[in-house]
């Protein structure tokens, strides 16, 4: 056992160990370190990924018989680390967080006492945290914290799963025991997150009650088609159980109006004399800009310059009726900076946990016990990782303060991309408002946006502009060891002349998440799109060269 022993933290806290565990800790960091480059976006050089290449993986991987020495495994490791793409100001591509220090230190002191989120006698530091920043976001957010619940799960999906749960056993307390009853649906964006739709699959809803409502010009949904339809869905004798409000679309930021849902639901259910329709704001995208529902613009102590004060003005205006959701979530590795998996489910009344809480007497490890005050039987996990502490540590180290300049900094990032692409490349249009995304559609000669959208093309035109923008992202793709942009195949539907289906428009994406992209680097950026896409169409003219689709 002695052996053994060593693989293990020590058990008095003795010098020696630390030492020896600090150093695999100064190893590890070191070479990492070794491979980063600010010009490039991965850590030493990406391996090939050849046809062959996890095939060869499945056939050579085995159990070794006997342990292998530290520095060995050591060396494993960060040979998986090699071409592996690291956040800096090189990625320009999705919502993918670097996490900050702070956030790092709280994931080690989670992983070095290993507590349990299930229960405060298994992982007090977690329970402690947990409660401390549900109320601390509650008190932000406007939920009155004397009444609120949260935890920390699985990701803005697990928020958007866990609060279908909740509605479903809200509106039917017995369908625990029973299932769900057959005539619920649900309401969503046409361009909300995939989320819904796998809920609606695994809750047993079905996907044929998810009501699809069509999007506005700014991709936030249309209160029209929502009420139509949820009307609609009355009128059939059918329950509108659900509607979710997307506070930042995933591929666009469009941003829901939530006061506006919640009035239109209370207006059904007082006409209609039906069950309260619950609401979730799915706020994984955009959750983090309610650090700004208490910002001053006019006297604006941070000093932002007047186009980004008018974007944080207007999130203000639609992010402070967050708190009329039923729940809501804060994904902290996304626009927070914090290592995977940082999300927390926030719910406004802590009441609707009963619906969903196991009984004590099927609990046994940890409901039946005296002792213990914090049980958290409702979650869909058992044991759960302490995430708390590490957006716990993040929340300290930034401050409101820190949240909002790193906000901020996206909003002028993404206005001076979009004003120098505008100039710089004419067969270029921007197809979403300003935020920390910019998406946009290139065209092989002049751009043909107004008729798109207003309708006025073919089936056969758009796609052959979709095809154009795909082969595209493949040209930039290969090349992301420099820069490395998204794209979308959901920017927006847009109706055509002959077909009654509406088209979905690909565009590429430019999403300034890392903190070292800077209205300096804005220039490479668009130097880069300028390059490639110059030469993308020479070579696509004259050659019309096979480009994988
Ligand atoms: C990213 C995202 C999700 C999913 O969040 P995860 O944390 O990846 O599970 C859900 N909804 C929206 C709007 C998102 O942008």
């Amino acid at each position: 056992m002695k052996k053994l022993q060593k693989l293990f933290p020590s058990m008095d806290g003795n010098e020696f160990q630390r030492e020896e565990t600090l150093s695999y800790f100064r190893t590890v960091l070191t070479k990492i370190d070794e491979l980063k480059d600010p010009n490039k976006l991965t850590l030493g050089e990406m391996p090939e990924y050849t046809e062959g290449y996890y095939n060869r993986i499945i056939q050579n991987a085995d159990v070794p018989k006997t342990g292998v020495p530290m520095e060995e495994v050591i060396q494993e490791l960060l040979k998986l680390v090699e071409g592996h793409r690291f956040v800096n100001r090189n990625y320009v591509a999705n919502a993918a967080p670097l996490p900050n220090i702070a956030s790092i230190i709280g994931n080690l002191v989670m992983v070095l006492v290993n507590g349990n989120n299930i229960w405060d006698v298994e992982g007090p530091a977690a329970a402690t945290a947990e409660v401390e920043i549900t109320s601390m976001l509650s008190k932000l957010i406007g939920y009155d914290e004397s009444i609120s619940a949260g935890y920390t799960t699985w990701g803005g999906q697990g928020a958007v799963f866990n609060s279908l749960r909740l509605a479903i056993a809200r509106y039917a307390p017995s369908s625990n025991q029973n299932g769900v009853p057959q005539n619920l649906y649900c309401f969503c964006s046409e361009l909300s997150h995939y989320s819904l739709y796998k809920s609606v699959e695994a809750t047993g809803i079905g996907v044929e009650n998810m009501i699809r409502v069509k999007a506005n010009a700014d991709h936030s949904m249309n209160l029209e088609d929502l009420k139509e339809k949820m009307e609609y869905v009355i009128a059939k004798g059918g329950i509108p159980l659900y509607v979710l409000a997307t506070m930042g679309t995933t591929d666009t930021f469009g941003v829901d109006d939530l006061e506006g849902i919640k009035r239109i639901a209370e207006e059904l259910e007082r006409t209609n004399g039906i069950y309260p329709i619950y609401i979730h704001a799915d706020s994984a995208m955009g959750g983090m800009y309610t650090f700004f529902n208490n910002y001053d613009f006019e006297s604006n102590p941070l000093r932002f310059e007047d186009n980004v004060n008018e974007v944080l003005k207007s999130y203000q205006q639609k992010f402070k009726h967050i708190k009329l959701a039923d729940s809501m979530v804060f994904d902290f590795h996304k626009l927070g900076q914090t290592p995977y998996i940082t999300s927390l489910f926030l719910i406004k009344n802590r009441e609707y946990l009963k619906y969903v809480d196991l009984d004590a007497e099927e609990t046994p490890y940890v409901g039946n016990r005296g002792y213990g005050s914090y049980h958290t039987g409702y979650t869909l996990e058992c044991s759960r990782m302490g995430s708390a502490l590490t957006i716990y540590a993040s929340l300290l180290a930034f401050g409101i303060e820190g949240y909002q300049e790193l906000l901020a900094n996206y909003i002028r990032v993404n206005i001076t991309f979009r004003e120098m692409l505008i100039k710089e490349v004419p067969n270029m249009v921007i197809t979403n408002e300003v935020s920390p995304i910019t998406t946009f559609r290139f065209y092989p000669e002049n751009t043909k946006w107004n008729d798109e959208l207003n309708g006025l093309l073919t089936l056969e035109e758009i796609m052959e502009i979709n095809q154009f923008n795909d082969e595209f992202a493949e040209v930039i793709g290969e090349e992301r060891d420099t820069v490395f942009f998204g794209n979308t195949k959901k920017q927006r539907l847009v109706e055509v002349v002959n077909s009654n289906k509406r088209i979905s428009v690909y565009a590429h994406k430019f999403f300034a998440i890392s903190p070292y992209t800077t209205i300096e680097e804005v220039e490479r950026y668009v130097g880069f799109l300028k390059e490639h896409q110059e030469y993308f169409i020479k070579t696509r003219s004259s050659e019309n060269i096979l480009i994988r689709a």
